[in-house]
């Protein structure tokens, strides 16, 4: 085989892990460590991957869907996803003693939200209506006598009945396709011209990172792996993106998930994941496809992220 027909695996940067799942999950641990004789519960799971919720499992968390299965008083701590209002009132009179492991750019959402909300004016948000993140950031939203959107999609925007066109506001979920919310906030500007917003969109940098390396490196992949699970939204993007720039795609939680027909025939395998999904699962794919082929692994891309995120206090 001639050197530049040998079979390569792309290691893409930046992946995996950002400042707010490693902060997240570090409250967890943290969080175990001091109270190591109660129990401690964790509302939902505190990232969207399979692997890290089992570990911290193992380690002594208990997962739960609602603060009903959680005892009066108890050790809680919310998820980097961010909680409605109504769920923190509710926590107070259960008195519990919380740990917010809310994702600090999903908090500055949720305080723009706060904000409009008291001058009674109206949002729209961009998001997926039954994802933790944009419930958490609809809940914040208590005016009674504006209101709160949300649309998923462009198609959506001929469904909402805003009452104050001149006094309209748009947010975004922080883990959207960054090219479907450019589109999207471009239709909205277009049906409502006096709406304001973030220059941009509140899509965070891990996302944004991630999705612009991916759409690089789909160009000369022949496959793109994105390690993550089914319910992690930046996850689910990475692959999307790479669809659409029009490279075969597979998103798989670990090296179980992979399948013959995922590489058959593809001599360049690109490999990323998703904020929350562990580097160790990239290994674990690697020394897998390498028992039946012989690959170059090779680094594509670099990472400059610095960001970094302070603790709650108390820990
Ligand atoms: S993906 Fe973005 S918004 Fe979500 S936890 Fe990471 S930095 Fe925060």
């Amino acid at each position: 085989m001639q050197e530049n027909n040998r079979k390569k695996i792309l290691l893409v940067s930046p992946r995996g892990f950002c400042a707010g799942v490693s902060r997240a999950i570090q409250i967890v641990e943290l969080v175990l460590a001091k109270f190591e004789n109660e129990n401690v519960y964790v509302l939902h799971e505190v990232v969207h991957n399979k692997h890290v919720v089992e570990e911290l499992n193992r380690h002594g968390a208990i997962f739960v869907d609602c603060l009903d299965e959680i005892p009066d008083g108890a050790i809680t701590v919310f998820s980097a996803h961010g909680v409605s209002k109504e769920v923190e009132q509710k926590a107070v009179r259960k008195n519990l003693r919380v740990y917010d492991a809310t994702c600090p750019i999903v908090d500055k959402v949720h305080r723009k939200v706060r904000r409009i909300s008291d001058q009674d004016e109206e949002i729209i948000m961009i998001g997926h209506a039954k994802h933790q993140e944009v419930e958490g950031t609809v809940g914040q939203y208590t005016s009674r006598v504006g209101a709160m959107h949300v649309i998923n999609d462009i198609d959506e925007i001929k469904k909402i009945n805003i009452m104050h066109p001149d006094r309209l506001h748009f947010v975004t979920q922080t883990t959207l396709s960054v090219d479907e919310a450019k589109n999207c906030i471009g239709a909205l500007k277009q049906a409502f011209p006096l709406i304001s917003g973030p220059a941009t969109n509140d899509i965070c940098y891990a996302t944004q990172n991630r999705q612009q390396a991916v759409k690089e490196v789909a160009k000369i992949a022949d496959v793109v792996l994105v390690v993550g699970s089914k319910n992690s939204s930046n996850s689910n993007r990475l692959s999307e993106v790479a669809r659409q720039t029009g490279c075969v795609s597979y998103l798989i939680d670990d090296y179980t998930d992979l399948t013959p027909e995922m590489t058959a025939g593809k001599n360049i395998i690109a490999i990323t994941s998703g904020a929350s999904a562990p580097e160790y699962l990239i290994e674990e794919i690697v020394k897998c496809l390498n028992k039946n082929a012989d690959y170059d692994v090779e680094n594509i891309g670099v990472s400059n992220e610095k960001q970094n995120f302070k603790l709650p206090s108390g820990l």
